[in-house]
């Protein structure tokens, strides 16, 4: 069956005990047995993947991971209480005294903060390779025991050679793990370039309304033993209410991603346009560098995408920002509506190479119709001289 047909089929098998379309919501702490075999049984079960505890999720929790196990063709989904969380509990799972991270420069801040702060003090030793860099193999070592990505990188939006990265660390057997949360399912397929551990911010399009804090990690069962075990360890438990909130979400997702993508190009074109505008950062773009890559890598895009405004004054920039009136100031993306911020947040900037004049705008074009966010963009852009 195609993707479109699986997103409306998926993860509805105790929808039959309910007698419903959507399946039901179960909420949780304690789990009741029967009989003390049963009970002893339950918990002999991988966490996560059966009923125990609240903290190892209940039929809803499975009911979104086996719906995206079977989406992506992964052996196994973990349902985290955030992308964040989602993301620590792989790079926990894989650090330790005396190993060795790689990451390219530009993944999402605050994974990269938690690397260099709670991994470097647990004896972690943490790197991070250019983006464009031909081949990663220098920058392996033998006790190197994780290769992370994340394309596009997050505010710059470059791109990555996934296929050649995967080649490289799998040469060393290196597993590899990738934030694919900017591609969605519908558009990145990461294990078939070769990524072992794919993790998402469901917060984003996956859910779609902006109103759900939950993360995803797929994988097989072995490259996700570690995690899981952190997972439990952590108590990273995703709430049933967000799992179920996020099913819902997955049934839209191929007509969301339709619209956003053809939006954001509308929008990113129109903004090529502009005088005030310097550049557009969007893969998707045929004017971007790395939109070879992303032809390659990737079935479409979305968005975000970032843009350049010329030089002007932090007053001037204040004033286009608050001029705009459809879209919401704010961080997250991937809801119904448009989102613009401004998109290097000084204490986050990896980057050293960034001019500091240079006022990046992040925007996360939602769905409403493109001509009108032209028309905010247009009359806001009029407080840039
Ligand atoms: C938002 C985001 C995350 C973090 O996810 P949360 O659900 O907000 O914790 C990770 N990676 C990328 C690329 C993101 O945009």
């Amino acid at each position: 069956m195609h993707i479109h047909t699986l997103l409306t089929q998926l993860g509805r098998d105790t929808a039959r005990t309910a007698q419903s379309i959507n399946p039901p919501l179960v909420r949780a702490s304690t789990v009741l047995f029967e009989r003390l075999a049963d009970y002893k049984q339950a918990h002999h079960q991988r966490q996560f993947d059966s009923l125990q505890y609240g903290r190892s999720g209940t039929s809803t929790t499975f009911d979104l991971q086996r719906a995206m196990a079977a989406l992506t063709g992964a052996e196994t989904c973990l349902a985290t209480a955030s992308g964040l969380a989602a993301i620590t509990a792989v790079l926990t799972a894989h650090a330790g005294p005396g190993k060795h991270l790689l990451l390219n420069e530009g993944v999402y801040g605050p994974t990269r903060i938690f690397c260099e702060t709670e991994l470097a003090s647990l004896g972690t030793a943490v790197d991070f390779f250019p983006n464009d860099a031909e081949d990663i193999t220098p920058y392996l070592r033998d006790n190197t025991s994780l290769v992370y990505i994340e394309a596009p990188t997050s505010l710059t939006m470059e791109m990555l050679d996934v296929r050649k990265i995967c080649a490289a660390a799998h040469r060393r057997d290196i597993p590899v793990a990738a934030d694919a949360t900017w591609g969605t399912p519908v558009f990145f397929k990461p294990q078939e370039l070769g990524v072992d551990i794919t993790i998402h911010s469901a917060a984003k399009f996956i859910n779609g309304h902006s109103d759900v804090m939950l993360g995803l990690v797929l994988g097989s069962e072995k490259n996700l033993a570690g995690t899981r075990r952190v997972c439990g360890r952590y108590g990273a438990h995703a709430a049933p209410d967000t799992c179920w909130l996020a099913l819902r979400g997955l049934r839209t997702l191929g007509v969301r991603m339709a619209r956003h993508q053809e939006s954001a190009l509308v929008v990113a074109r129109w903004l090529l346009q502009q005088q005030q505008v310097k550049r557009v950062m969007f893969p998707a773009l045929e004017s971007d560098p790395g939109h070879a890559l992303w032809r390659d890598q990737f079935s479409g895009a979305g968005g975000p995408f970032t843009f350049e405004l010329a030089t002007c004054s932090e007053t001037a920039f204040a004033a286009f920002i608050d001029a705009l009136q459809l879209f919401g100031l704010g961080t997250g993306w991937g809801g119904f509506e448009s989102l613009a911020l401004p998109a290097v947040p000084y204490h986050l900037r990896a980057l050293s190479t960034l001019p500091d004049e240079g006022r990046l705008v992040r925007l996360h074009i939602g769905l409403e119709d493109p001509s009108d966010l032209c028309e905010d963009l247009a009359q806001a852009l009029k407080m840039v001289k």
